[in-house]
């Protein structure tokens, strides 16, 4: 049973102000397995006071000594690798290849920033004049539930990288894996103050965060919604903002594409991470004339994916996050045979082995159209809308038909066909046959699907501040 009542702020872990309890809860097991005491608006306050205290020497750190700031991060996180993978099953139900995945990716966020770092130049001439890239100053780094130990490594990596001291503020429905990530982060031995965490409520920890004065710049991963509240709190004291926001993202199968290979991976794209993935590939566009064989793939493929025990190797779908995951899940599956769309595979309800834990039914539907909730809005569960195209305008045109716009899937057997196509995509990020990120490269949305990019060059240059230096 785990038991967090602490902050780490000042480079220490501190009993929390805060006094609301909040139980955490197994989702595969429904289980309690653990309290946390959220941390409240005074807790915020002395943290960023932490942060701004470390900045004033952190800002002027070298190239050098941030660099080896984020190898020993890296080293930290690497060391806790195996205790983040099992809490990301414990806490959040991610099946083991994903728990591996994310606990690993947490430590390759600092070496892929310290990788940057060592390339970047900060000081470079425009005409006569000398640009320096500077710290933004003090940064809030805001994250979801649904990946927590690489959303914080990420944001924190390219943070300090730029000589960014930091604020994290996790989500409050995944304590234990913050709790984990936090106690490696410690490890590292950075000077006091260069980050500090804490979990609390969104509209008291989030909003000190957004509104504070103290803070210059705000990294958040999330929805839409929350994203907008973060612009609007933050505007009176001008902060930068990145957001990582909402998807709905097309998969685009064009009409040369292998079925075969093609099918498999859409759908790992549209269930990854238990469909709780921002970048879910969620409407799946294929030829018309292809439509009866996709389904016998997609049912097929579908019906034999195992559905359970996130332990168990085996298993494909672990549970949702919590109770309240489940029922909108269940909700949008309802909308979707309501507005008439047809299920080939799925339905409401847990699969029929499983008496408990937020397990939902892999979930299909065909004569699906565009204006319908299930293709307009992010389930963020697995269920899969498939629309159909006569031509190759018509997928583009349907793929952009969307408030959202963060990744988009092309799947084809002629390269420059699905570049041609890609160059027409209102998306961030455009997979072509394959649907794993490249860590290095720009990641964030268009449209409402965020604001800014994270990773590499450009997640680093998202925390700092050109100065022109103009000489006569
Ligand atoms: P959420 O917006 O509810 O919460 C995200 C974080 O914001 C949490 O830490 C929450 O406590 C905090 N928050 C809530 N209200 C706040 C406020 N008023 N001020 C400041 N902070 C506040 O999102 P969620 O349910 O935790 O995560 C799921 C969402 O995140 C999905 O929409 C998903 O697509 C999105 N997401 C996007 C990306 C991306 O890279 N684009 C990645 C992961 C998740």
């Amino acid at each position: 049973m785990w038991n967090i009542n602490q902050a780490y702020i000042g480079g220490a872990f501190v009993p929390v102000q805060g006094t609301e309890i909040v139980e955490v809860i197994n989702p595969a097991t429904e289980q309690l397995i653990g309290n946390v005491t959220l941390a409240n608006r005074d807790d915020a306050k002395r943290a960023i006071a932490a942060a701004q205290c470390a900045q004033r020497t952190f800002g002027r750190s070298t190239k050098a000594e941030r660099i080896d700031m984020l190898r020993r991060l890296q080293s930290a996180v690497l060391a806790r690798t195996e205790l983040i993978r099992e809490t990301a099953i414990e806490e959040y139900g991610a099946p083991v290849a994903r728990a591996q995945w994310v606990s690993q990716y947490a430590s390759q966020c600092f070496a892929n920033a310290a990788q940057t770092l060592e390339r970047y130049q900060f000081a470079r001439h425009v005409d006569a004049t000398t640009v320096i890239m500077e710290p933004v100053g003090v940064a809030g780094l805001i994250a979801p539930w649904n990946s927590t130990a690489g959303t914080i490594c990420s944001k924190l990596a390219s943070a300090i990288a730029a000589g960014c001291a930091s604020v994290i503020k996790p989500s409050e429905l995944s304590p234990i894996q913050t709790q984990v990530v936090a106690e490696a982060l410690h490890d590292a031995g950075l000077p006091a103050g260069i980050f500090n965490i804490l979990l609390g409520r969104g509209m008291d920890v989030g909003d000190e965060i957004s509104t504070s004065p103290g803070i210059s710049k705000i990294s958040f991963t999330g929805s839409t919604g929350t994203g907008k509240l973060i612009v609007r709190a933050g505007v009176d004291s001008m902060k930068r903002v990145s957001l990582a926001l909402t998807g709905k993202s097309a998969a685009i199968v064009l009409d040369d594409a292998d079925l075969a290979k093609a099918i498999p991976l859409a759908l790992h794209a549209a269930f990854m991470n238990n469909g709780q993935a921002c970048v879910a590939g969620t409407r799946l566009l294929v030829p018309r004339k292809d439509l009866n064989e996709v389904i016998e793939l997609v049912h097929d493929l579908v019906s034999a994916m195992r559905v359970g025990d996130p332990r168990d190797p085996a298993t494909l779908i672990g549970p949702l996050v919590n109770h309240g995951q489940y029922e909108r899940v269940q909700h949008f599956i309802r909308r979707g045979q309501e507005q008439g769309a047809r299920l080939i595979v799925g339905g409401e309800g847990r699969p029929d082995n499983l008496e408990k834990g937020y397990f939902v039914r892999p979930t299909v539907f065909v004569d699906v159209r565009n204006d319908m909730d299930i293709a307009r809005e992010e389930i963020f569960g697995p269920v899969l809308s498939i629309l159909t195209y006569e031509s190759e305008d018509e997928a583009i045109a349907v793929a952009n038909d969307s408030n959202y716009g963060l990744q988009a899937y092309i799947f084809s057997s002629q390269q420059n066909r699905a570049r041609h196509i890609a160059a027409q995509l209102e998306a961030g990020t455009v997979l072509i046959n394959r649907i794993g990120p490249d860590l290095l490269a720009p990641f964030g949305g268009v449209k409402q699907s965020g604001i800014g990019r994270e990773f590499g060059v450009f997640g680093l240059e998202a925390f700092l501040e050109p100065k022109a230096i103009v000489t006569e």
